[in-house]
């Protein structure tokens, strides 16, 4: 009687092992190729060979448990099992609730259309940055982008072939930012590009380079077999750096807006920036109106308030 109820806690054991093994597998597939995963297979290996002593010690000692102090090893073999199980149920509910957390923080702060961070993590982002660039004395640049008459793309194509376009051009803006570059969604068909670490000219040639990509690039709707009509884009950009003019977030977007609806006015496709903000609709004469000078590139298009 005691070697059948041994020889039953011992079979038990190795039967919940079984089980460790099958969540420790499950788990090893959710982790990305690494050294994790390694030492997760490494864990499965070893429960394998538990399981092979389990019943190998099931088996040898099947006739040789006679009396109630030969149970404690049994017992001992028992809780190990349900140890290991509760750690590796525990491992998998933990991975998974990790991974839900960290899938629902990523779409809490990203665009669904175009997967550029979106308006509610540009405001605590932009609140961040100029805290540390007032704290470190790093320059700090924001470029405000919007794609010129964009309207007119919904209106010839639709607006499905407009979002096609608007994930496509994001696509694209993203290709030409450097790593520390953070591109969000301000709303609509206009972006916001933080350029952390950029001083004025460093951002207004980013935004040269950018609206001279865009320009050049031909966004290819398929529109049903063998017809694929490209559609040729421009976008207007006001650039504005922290300093004396802007040293609070929304100031500093204040002012890239303003030098954005100077862009727009003077004929769109162009780089609009400068340390200090233009009044709106500028009377002849005026400094505003005074010719602006070129930061780079004859003709580029880069403009700079003096
Ligand atoms: P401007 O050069 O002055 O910026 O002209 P615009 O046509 O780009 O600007 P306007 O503000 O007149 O129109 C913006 C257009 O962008 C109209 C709107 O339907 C379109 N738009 C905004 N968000 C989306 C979107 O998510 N998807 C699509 N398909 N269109 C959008
Ligand atoms: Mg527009
Ligand atoms: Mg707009």
């Amino acid at each position: 009687m005691l070697g059948v109820l041994a020889t039953t806690l011992v079979l038990v054991s190795a039967g919940m092992l079984c089980g460790s093994l099958y969540l420790t597998r499950r788990l090893t597939a959710q982790l990305p190729q690494g050294p994790l995963r390694n030492y997760w297979s490494v864990m499965l290996v070893f429960v394998c060979m538990f399981i092979v002593g389990y019943l190998g010690y099931a088996w040898s000692s099947r006739h040789s448990h006679t009396k109630p102090s030969d149970l404690i090893v049994p017992g001992v073999f028992f809780l190990g099992a349900c140890f290991v199980w509760l750690t590796s149920n525990l491992s998998l509910r933990t991975a998974v609730s990790l991974m839900r957390i960290s899938f629902l923080e990523e779409e809490n702060i990203s665009d669904p259309l175009t997967h550029a961070f979106n308006r509610r993590y540009l405001d605590r982002r932009l609140r961040e940055e100029c805290a540390n660039a007032r704290r470190t004395g790093l320059p700090l640049s924001v470029l405000m982008l919007d794609i010129d008459h964009f309207k007119r793309v919904n209106d010839s194509f639709g607006h499905q072939a407009g979002d096609l376009v608007l994930a496509a051009f994001t696509a694209l803006v993203k290709q030409q930012l450097r790593s520390q570059d953070i591109l969000t969604r301000f709303g609509g068909e206009e972006f916001v590009v933080i350029a952390t670490h950029t001083p004025l000219p460093g951002a207004v040639e980013l935004a040269e380079r950018l609206r001279s990509a865009i320009q050049s690039n031909r966004f290819i709707l398929m529109d049903g077999p063998g017809h694929a009509p490209g559609i040729g884009l421009t976008c207007s950009f006001g650039v504005a750096s922290l300093g004396e003019e802007a040293d609070q977030a929304s100031e500093l977007l204040g002012l890239a807006d303003t030098h954005l609806y100077r862009a727009k006015h003077e004929g769109r496709n162009r780089v609009c920036a400068g340390p200090s903000a233009p009044l709106a609709s500028p009377e002849p004469g005026t400094q505003a109106e005074a010719p602006a000078k070129a930061l780079a590139g004859g003709g580029s298009g880069i403009q700079v308030l003096t």
